[in-house]
C-alpha cells in the first residue's frame, strides 16, 4: 500500500493546504496529514486539539486521508510508516529553498525517506496560513481561502485574540 505524509503546521488548514492534500489522495493509496508541534514557529493562534478538530472535518469528504500530530521530528515520525513519501506543496523559489534545505536535513536523519513536491494550484499560490490568520484578525470574509466549515472557529478565536 502507497502512503503519503502531508506535515505542516496548519495554523490554519487553508484551501491551498486542502489541494495538496486531495491531489496526494488521488495519487496515493492513503495519506497521513500530520499536525506537527512547529519549534520555529512558537506562538500558534490555535492549539493542538483545534488543529487537529478543523482538519479532521475539512478531509472527511476523504475515505483515504487520516488525520494525526507529532511533536518530533518528521524523518523519526516517517519510520512507523514503511516506504511512506513525504508530500508537500511548493508556492514559490522562497518555498523551494527552505524545503531543499529542510530534505537534505531529513534525509541525513532517515536516509530512507523520500520528499515529493506537488507545485501550488496557480489560484492558491498566494494563500498561507498566517495571510488568512491576518485577514481573520481584521475581520475580513475568509470565503475561499479556508474550508467552510472551520470559518466559524477562526472568526471565533480571531474574536478572542483582539480582546487580548
Ligand atoms: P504555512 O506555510 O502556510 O504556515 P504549513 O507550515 O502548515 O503552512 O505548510 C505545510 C505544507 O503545505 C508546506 O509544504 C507548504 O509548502 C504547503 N502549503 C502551504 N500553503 C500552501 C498553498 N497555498 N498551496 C500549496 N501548498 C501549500
Amino acid at each position: 500500500m502507497s502512503i503519503a505524509i502531508c506535515p505542516g503546521s496548519y495554523d490554519p488548514i487553508t484551501l491551498g493546504h486542502l489541494n495538496i492534500i486531495r491531489r496526494a489522495s488521488r495519487i496515493f493509496d492513503r495519506v497521513v496529514v500530520c499536525v506537527m508541534h512547529n519549534a520555529a514557529k512558537p506562538s500558534p493562534m490555535f492549539t493542538v486539539e483545534e488543529k487537529l478538530d478543523m482538519v479532521q472535518r475539512a478531509v472527511s469528504r476523504y475515505p483515504n486521508v487520516v488525520v494525526d500530530t507529532s511533536d518530533g521530528l518528521l524523518a523519526e515520525y516517517a519510520r512507523q510508516f514503511q516506504g511512506a513519501v513525504i508530500v508537500k506543496g511548493l508556492r514559490a523559489a522562497s518555498d523551494f529553498e527552505y524545503e531543499f534545505q529542510m530534505n537534505l536535513i531529513n534525509k541525513k536523519i532517515n536516509p530512507e525517506m523520500e520528499t515529493m513536491f506537488l507545485t501550488a494550484s496557480e489560484k492558491y499560490t498566494f494563500l498561507s496560513s498566517s495571510v488568512v490568520r491576518e485577514m481573520a484578525m481584521y475581520g475580513a470574509d475568509l470565503t475561499g481561502l479556508v474550508p467552510n466549515e472551520i470559518i466559524g472557529d477562526i472568526q471565533r478565536k480571531a474574536q478572542l485574540w483582539r480582546k487580548k
